[in-house]
């Protein structure tokens, strides 16, 4: 399909705004030691910056799951990739690079809830809010976007685009 992108978030203000998701979260995590987990793939690029602005002691890990499927209201994920490091009785920050429909991390969410973790929040760098189909909200959010399917900054179209140093709509031709 022809297409082309045009920027909606320059690099500059995802740059900024990362900085500015990193103090807020260095300062409600004072005196903790937390365990950043980003969700492959689409959360590399966001969690490289972010947490080198965190300064804080921190370890992080990756899950990957697979998308939703079936008929239901909530779908379906399966785990491709599970943490290395047990979750059991840690400060655990989810890593996202956009909260859609929601589903996604409803189910992780739940999942490592469920594994006993100390407290759980989550991080994502855009939200859809017009696209929820079930309850979540992010505890840090970088920008809130409209209903349009973006790449860059790890996010993908056909695997593409994720290296873009900015965020941008796809737009067909
Ligand atoms: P959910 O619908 O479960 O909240 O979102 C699941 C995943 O769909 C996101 O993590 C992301 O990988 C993908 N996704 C949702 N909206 C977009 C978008 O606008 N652009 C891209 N590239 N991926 C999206
Ligand atoms: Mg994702
Ligand atoms: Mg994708």
């Amino acid at each position: 399909m022809d297409y082309t992108i045009k920027t909606l978030l320059t690099r500059e203000t995802v740059e900024n705004r990362i900085k500015e998701l990193a103090k807020e979260i260095e300062k409600d995590y004072q005196g903790k030691e937390l365990m950043v987990i980003g969700l492959l793939k689409g959360s590399i690029v966001f969690m490289t910056d972010l947490i080198k602005e965190i300064d804080l002691p921190l370890v992080i890990d990756f899950m990957s799951v697979s998308s939703y499927s079936g008929t239901t209201s909530t779908g379906v994920i399966k785990i491709l990739k599970d943490t290395d490091i047990d979750v059991k009785g840690k400060d655990v920050l989810i890593v996202e690079d956009i909260i859609d429909t929601g589903l996604t991390l409803s189910h992780v969410k739940k999942l490592l809830i469920d594994r006993g973790t100390k407290s759980l929040k989550i991080c994502t760098l855009l939200d859809k809010p017009a696209r929820r189909t079930v309850d979540m909200k992010g505890d840090y959010v970088g920008f809130e976007i409209p209903d349009e399917f973006v790449v860059g900054y790890g996010l993908d179209y056909d695997q593409r685009h994720r290296n873009l140093p900015y965020i941008g709509i796809v737009v067909n031709k």
